[in-house]
């Protein structure tokens, strides 16, 4: 199976909007729509390379879904299912980065960049030892701007590199899309939405408990964690409050399972003696 990471890093030659050159052009109009064809091309050129990239699949032919090549009669004959490249996951996960805030500064970030704080030796020596064995869950905790959300890309961006579909969510923008949802003229279902995220492979919640509360919002995280501990998928939490502190205290507790959960500190201050 082909690797998300050589896919997604792949540089892209064509498809950066250029400036309009210095040229003959009589008029400022004529340089705006000069720039407007060179784009318009550009997007022409960047559609069709995707395409060839998608393409080089051999299973699939760049289409993501295979047919088992099963007798007539056979329960799966004619069905359909993912491509073992990978496809339509890696598609899935730049929908779903788009709108859940992991943006291309996050999704840059790795080990080999991380300029370490002091104060979060715990929380990256957890982050390597999750990534090198990506089971059950990981908190990491510790004040505003200490490098919680830059370890978490990390780790999703090094899961990704292994071949894990790894989803990143920043939990009050994952809130908002799931409330709107619920609008008319939605182009996706709720349902569809929060059973994949309940059962995602791994799953990385950036900022746990920035979210307002509600009763609606407390018995959504209650069920996506709730059915992620039963299940004890693989998920990454950071916040900035320690476990104990969190909001629901049923939440709280499956967090204090030391069973299932690591928790890690990560901050220039160590306000764990302030918290207790
Ligand atoms: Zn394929």
């Amino acid at each position: 199976m082909r690797r998300i990471d050589e896919v997604l890093s792949r540089p892209i030659p064509i498809g950066v909007p250029t400036a309009p050159p210095a040229t003959s052009a009589s008029s400022s109009s004529d340089a705006v729509l000069l720039n407007r064809h060179r784009k318009e091309k550009d997007a022409v050129l960047l559609n069709r390379h995707r395409k060839e990239k998608d393409a080089e699949c051999s299973l699939c032919g760049g289409l993501g879904w295979v047919r088992l090549e099963v007798p007539y009669g056979h329960a799966e004959f004619g069905q359909a299912r993912p491509c073992p490249c990978g496809l339509v996951a890696r598609r899935r996960l730049q929908r779903i980065d788009a709108v859940f805030g992991f943006t291309p500064q996050l999704q840059a970030e790795s080990f080999a960049t991380l300029i370490p704080i002091e104060g979060s030796e715990e929380a990256i020596e957890a982050t390597h030892h999750y990534v090198a064995h990506p089971s059950g869950w990981l908190y990491l905790w510790g004040p505003v701007g200490d490098g919680k959300t830059k370890l978490l890309a990390i780790a999703i961006n090094a899961l990704r590199a292994s071949g894990y579909e790894a989803v990143f969510c920043v939990v009050p923008e994952l809130l908002s899309y799931l409330r709107a949802t619920f609008e008319p003229d939605s182009p996706v279902r709720f349902d569809e939405t929060f059973d994949y995220l309940k059962s995602a492979p791994l799953l990385g919640l950036d900022d746990l408990g920035a979210e307002s509360p509600s009763p609606w919002v407390n018995e959504l995280l209650y069920e996506l964690f709730g059915w992620r501990y039963r299940a004890e998928l693989p998920t990454i939490v950071t916040s900035n409050a320690r476990p104990e502190l969190i909001r629901d205290p049923r939440l709280a507790s499956r967090l204090r399972d030391v069973r299932l959960c690591t928790v890690a500190y990560c901050g220039r201050t160590d306000v764990r003696q302030l918290c207790r």
